[in-house]
């Protein structure tokens, strides 16, 4: 959800219908900054709409409840009974999250969580909860069980010195403290023993020391960076015209697969509701939310994937990879963010952007930028009043001096001043759009003023504001003029995310976990500032394709680009996947209308794009395929059957409701009745659906799947084949998404020995996945992995295949 949820989208709607026609013209016409402070007024305390958004935010409440976590480590306890460690371990970082740090309960938590983590075999981030444990006081009666779990984790991790150590430590506290007796005891005892053997065992046959880390070998691309523009490829160059604004051309030819940009983001937030959301439980009696979302599975601050996750000492929301990352994040915005919680999550990410983005650049550099601004409208305007020749308005000088955004040495860097400079289209977005962005603006800072948090949110010492006199002056409805500033740039920046948005995506994991076949689906982990990026102009058919690891950006070239030619990035509606039609209506949200060679060529040849001839429906009776608009024909005169739209849309929705209970009874483990209503649906489909329909290899894909989990890899392999000619069909044969299919094939023909076929299907699936992810990129390595195991195994079951 980028923009507000619906109820505050409603109520806004209502404020803005209450207004007087002259307030609401003078709103429309305002610039910016003028229209907060005529806004500001409309969310009054004690006010109904300031009541309303106080009921919202109650209800995504992300403070830390007790209860809540006794409920969710019992709830991990009990799947941890059960065998089910990565169910458990997230269970028992939902507890950590609302139990106060340094209490004896959240040390309970990263205990359990060890546990959990040992048996998934996850051993140094096991020791990490161990130390985590011991730090926030664990118990001194349980540390033994927990210290002895430390020695089984360094023992597996080959450190047999350390583990000597951890276990003479061991020894030494339960004989000197003597606290425990009865059973529990003896068990101990006896595990103590036992590891005592082992480690002596270790001892005397030293293993071979360790290889040296595979990351020192990866040899580093060739890269060459721009002088002008950071985190481009000296490839590239910056060019600048009214027609396209800033845009980059290749400036040499360019390969496939080459390198052209890497770039950090400046802000990014990570979207909450859009993983997996997998509900953990479906029982009727949860009390709790146990459902597992982006937040719950990629850090916070740096989007790596979480394991054993450091809560916010604030809130439950936010969680970490590391308690670097909780540090940082806090220094630089969270301790802002934190008590806002509820109130950012029901305004949408882009809300939660803006606010990012101007903390993480400070007050001073906002205020320098928004200042300048407004000099640089009033100089227009001066001008064109003044000259009347055209030549003189600064937008049409010419070399890169006069590129918006760019420093005073000509140069474009990933910057708060390149981000400032992205346009916000103040002009084009409707009325009540721009009205509805405002008003949640004015929103965020009233709950500033309520916390508290507007020294922080400017800089300044905390201390500075008891001092001074400005503490006691919150009584008018105004904004401070601090905050009034920094309320212009956060309205720029949601107004600019509209058109400059960058999702960063993932290659998400899913499925059982047992690892046979890792079954990835891209899914949007965050929203960005890209300010490099974001001057690529979009193309339906681009030439370069993104990956991205963290919060880092790659661009690389997807085809042969020659010197002179535009780089091109696709926004989002590609033409292998929209028609024409469907495509200027998405991209009609980004104020333009795209004139790009797919488009310009669809629109005159005036033929159906070949998109809508694949996703067709075909006749009930004949499976020719079926024309037509609100009824559809038979293409076939002898046949002659029509049927309505409405009918075989109905129909579709029905076969994709039928699909999802097949992944449901896959989830819970009952593969046969899976198999069997998957082949139902295959046979309902080809009554109506044209073979080359996308959903056609959907069901083969998720077929495969199934097998897969069965061990049953040549009808896996068999099934997956069907599903990649369709890709291919839909998104060609050198395409990321063909790459991603390869990839799963290549795992199951691995798995099933299917040694040759392997081999072949790993060279294609290298081939495609280096150009869109690299050569450093973890599928290409997983590939390199599965060649050389292939290639070591021994002659005789080579030649028994
Ligand atoms: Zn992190
Ligand atoms: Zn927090
Ligand atoms: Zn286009
Ligand atoms: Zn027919």
């Amino acid at each position: 959800m980028a923009l507000p949820g619906e109820e505050w989208r409603r109520c806004a709607a209502r404020c803005r219908a209450a207004l007087g026609p002259a307030l609401r013209e003078r709103l429309e016409a305002a610039p910016l900054g003028e229209a907060l402070r005529l806004g500001c007024g409309l969310l009054r305390t004690g006010g109904e709409e300031a009541a309303a958004l106080q009921r919202l935010c109650r209800r995504a409440s992300t403070g830390k409840e007790p209860a809540a976590a006794r409920w969710y480590r019992q709830e991990g306890n009990r799947r941890f009974g059960r065998g089910c460690y990565g169910d458990a371990a997230l269970l028992y970082s939902q507890a950590a999250s609302h139990e106060l740090p340094g209490s004896p309960e959240v040390s309970l938590c990263f205990a359990n969580r060890s546990a959990a983590l040992f048996h998934l075999g996850h051993f140094e981030v096991c020791l990490e909860d161990i130390s985590r444990a011991q730090s926030h006081g664990y118990p001194d009666r349980l540390l033994p069980k927990v210290l002895l779990r430390k020695v089984e984790c360094l023992l597996c991790l080959g450190r047999v010195q350390d583990a000597a150590d951890a276990l003479a430590a061991v020894e030494n506290k339960i004989t000197v403290d003597g606290i425990m007796t009865g059973p529990e005891h003896q068990t101990l005892l006896k595990k103590l023993n036992q590891l005592k053997l082992k480690v002596r065992e270790r001892e005397s046959c030293p293993e071979p020391a360790r290889e040296a880390c595979g990351d020192a070998q990866r040899e580093s691309e060739i890269w060459e960076e721009n002088d002008s523009i950071s985190g481009a490829s000296s490839s590239l160059s910056l060019k600048f015209n009214a027609e396209k604004g800033r845009h980059l051309v290749a400036s040499q030819d360019i390969l496939p697969g080459q390198n052209l940009l890497k770039e950090e983001a400046f802000v990014s937030v990570l979207c909450p509701e859009e993983g997996e959301s997998r509900l953990l439980q479906n029982s009727s009696e949860m009390v709790w939310d146990a459902r597992v979302t982006n937040a719950d599975l990629y850090c916070h601050r740096c989007l790596k994937q979480l394991l054993a996750s450091v809560p916010c000492r604030g809130c439950s929301y936010a969680k970490y990879c590391s308690q670097n990352c909780a540090d940082t994040a806090w220094e630089q915005y969270h301790r802002t963010e934190c008590s806002l919680g509820g109130l950012l999550l029901m305004l949408g990410v882009f809300c939660h952007v803006a606010l990012r983005t101007v903390l993480l650049a400070g007050f001073s550099e906002v205020s320098r930028l928004v200042e300048q601004s407004h000099d640089d409208d009033e100089d227009l305007r001066n001008t064109k009043a003044r000259c009347k020749h055209p030549s003189e308005a600064p937008d049409t000088r010419t070399g890169t001096r006069a590129i918006p955004g760019c420093n005073d040495n000509g140069q474009y860097q990933s910057s708060y001043q390149a981000v400032f400079n992205l346009l916000p289209h103040a002009e084009k977005h409707s009325p009540e759009h721009k009205f509805l962005c405002m008003l949640s603006v004015v929103a965020i800072c009233r709950k500033l003023q309520e916390a508290g948090l507007e020294a922080a949110v400017l800089n300044r010492e905390s201390s500075e504001k008891g001092s001074g006199p400005k503490a006691c002056e919150k009584t008018s409805d105004e904004l401070s003029p601090e905050l009034q500033i920094m309320a212009e740039a956060m309205l720029r920046h949601v107004l600019q995310l509209q058109c400059n948005a960058q999702a960063i995506t993932v290659m998400q994991e899913l499925g059982s976990g047992d690892g046979a076949v890792v079954n990835r689906k891209p899914v949007r982990l965050a929203t960005a500032f890209f300010p490099v990026l974001s001057l690529l102009n979009h193309s339906c058919s681009p030439n370069i394709s993104v990956s991205f690891s963290g919060t880092a950006a790659t661009v690389r070239a997807s085809q042969p680009i020659s010197s002179g030619q535009e780089i091109f990035h696709c926004y989002g509606p590609h033409r292998c996947r929209m028609k024409v039609a469907e495509r200027q209506q998405l991209l009609s949200q980004y104020f333009f209308e795209c004139r790009c060679q797919a488009c310009l060529e669809e629109l005159e040849s005036d033929n159906k794009s070949v998109v809508s001839m694949r996703n067709s429906f075909c006749c009930p009776s004949c499976q020719a395929s079926m024309q037509g608009e609100d009824v559809l024909c038979c293409s076939n005169e002898a046949c002659a059957r029509s049927v309505s739209r409405e009918s075989l849309s109905r129909h579709l929705r029905d076969l994709q409701r039928q699909i999802k209970q097949a992944l449901e009874l896959l989830r819970d483990s009952k593969a046969d009745e899976a198999i069997k209503m998957l082949l139902k649906c295959q046979m309902d489909a080809r009554n109506f659906l044209s073979p080359e329909h996308l959903l056609m290899g959907e069901m083969e894909d998720h077929l495969a799947q199934v097998y897969a989990t069965l061990g049953k890899w040549q009808e896996a392999a068999r099934h997956l084949e069907k599903s990649i000619q369709i890709v291919e069909t839909h998104h060609g044969p050198s395409s990321v998404e063909m790459g991603h299919e390869l990839f799963k094939l290549a795992q199951i023909l691995f798995n099933g020995f299917a040694v040759s076929e392997a081999l072949s299907t790993i060279q294609r699936a290298e081939k495609i996945l280096t150009v869109h992810c690299g050569p450093q990129s973890t599928q290409i390595r997983e590939l390199q992995e599965m060649k050389t195991c292939l290639l070591e195994l021994p002659r005789s079951i080579l030649q028994r295949t």
